[in-house]
C-alpha cells in the first residue's frame, strides 16, 4: 500500500476531552470504519493515551499518541496538533497542566455571562453533567446541554448564537503560547502540527507571520484533509504546505456520532502532490 493511501485518521477526541466516545469505544469505532493508523488528539490532556494504546494493541490497530494543544496567537485561539509524543514527559505534562488550569474559571465566567445577556440560567451545572474530565470542561460540553434544553437545535447552532466571539457565553481567555506549544511537543520527542489551519480568521498578512513564525520555531506540518476544511481548501492548504516546505496532516477531528461533520476514518483521499507527515514512520 503506498503511504498516500493509508487510511490515516490523526485528529479524534475522547470523553478525556470534549469527545462522547472512550478511548476504547473510539479505537473500536476507528477499527470499524477501516482506519489503518490512529491517533487520539485530546484537547490539553493526554490523560487517555494509555486507555487507548491499549485498546488499539488489542485491536491490531497502529496507534500514534497525540494531543491538541490550545495556543493565543494575536489574541486568536488556534490549536497545534502533536504527534507522536511521549505522553511521560514532564515539561509536556507541566504545560499541558498550566494549559488546563484556567478552563473551570472560564466555564464559570461562561455560564454567568449566559445568565446575565441571553437568560440561560445554571448552564455550568447542567454542561457538567456531560463532562467526565472534571480538568477538562470544554465549549462543546455547555453546546451539549444547550441543545439538550432546547436553547438550539444542534452543537453547530449553538456555535452561531452562543459562545463564539462576541456571542453571549464567550469569555476572553489567554491560552498556552505557539513557542510553549512547539516547545513542549518538540520536548516530548514529537511533531508539531497547525491543526485545521482554515478555520482561522486571520488575514493573508497575519497568516504568513503565522506561519513563518511555527516554521522558525521547528514546527512540522500542517493538517490538509481535516473535517473542518472544505474540499478546496483540501487543496488549497496543500499548496499552501508545499510553499512553505511543511509537510501535511490528516484527521476527521472526530467528536460525537450524533454531530460529526466526517466520521472517524472516513476521510476522502489525500490530493497527490501531499508529503505526508507519516511519509517514514511505517513500513507502508
Ligand atoms: P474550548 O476548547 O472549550 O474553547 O472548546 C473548543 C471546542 O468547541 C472545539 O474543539 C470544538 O469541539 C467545539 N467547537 C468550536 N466551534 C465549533 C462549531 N462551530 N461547531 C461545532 N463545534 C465547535
Ligand atoms: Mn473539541
Ligand atoms: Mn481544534
Ligand atoms: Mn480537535
Amino acid at each position: 500500500m503506498s503511504v498516500l493511501s493509508l487510511n490515516v485518521d490523526f485528529h479524534s477526541h475522547s470523553t478525556v476531552s470534549d469527545g462522547v466516545l472512550s478511548p476504547t469505544e473510539l479505537a473500536a469505532r476507528a477499527k470499524k470504519n477501516g482506519v489503518d493508523v490512529w491517533a487520539l488528539t485530546d484537547h490539553d490532556e493526554i490523560g487517555g493515551i494509555a486507555e487507548a494504546r491499549a485498546a488499539a494493541t488489542a485491536l491490531e490497530l497502529k496507534f500514534i499518541p497525540g494531543v491538541e494543544i490550545s495556543i493565543t496567537w494575536a489574541r486568536k485561539t488556534i490549536h497545534i496538533v502533536g504527534l507522536n509524543i511521549d505522553e511521560n514527559n514532564s515539561k509536556l505534562l507541566e504545560g499541558l497542566a498550566k494549559t488546563r488550569a484556567g478552563r473551570e474559571q472560564r466555564a464559570r465566567d461562561m455560564s454567568a455571562d449566559l445568565a446575565a445577556r441571553a437568560g440561560l440560567n445554571n448552564v455550568y451545572e447542567g454542561a457538567l453533567t456531560y463532562v467526565s474530565n472534571p480538568n477538562l470542561i470544554s465549549r462543546s460540553h455547555f453546546a451539549r446541554y444547550l441543545v439538550e434544553i432546547g436553547a438550539c437545535r444542534s452543537v453547530s447552532e449553538v456555535f452561531k448564537k452562543y459562545l463564539a466571539e462576541g456571542k453571549p457565553g464567550y469569555v476572553p481567555h489567554r491560552w498556552a503560547t505557539l513557542q510553549e506549544a512547539v516547545t513542549w511537543i518538540l520536548a516530548a520527542g514529537g511533531v508539531a502540527i497547525v491543526a485545521h489551519p482554515g478555520r482561522y480568521d486571520l488575514s493573508p498578512v497575519a497568516y504568513d507571520s503565522f506561519f513563518r513564525e511555527f516554521k522558525a520555531l521547528g514546527g512540522t506540518a500542517i493538517e490538509t484533509v481535516t473535517g473542518s476544511h472544505t474540499v478546496d481548501q483540501y487543496e488549497e492548504y496543500t499548496k499552501i504546505a508545499n510553499s512553505y516546505g511543511f509537510l501535511v496532516s490528516r484527521g476527521s477531528d472526530f467528536h460525537s456520532p450524533a454531530d460529526a461533520e466526517v466520521d472517524i476514518g472516513k476521510l476522502p483521499a489525500m490530493p497527490k502532490n501531499s508529503k505526508p507527515v507519516w511519509t517514514s514512520w511505517f513500513d507502508a
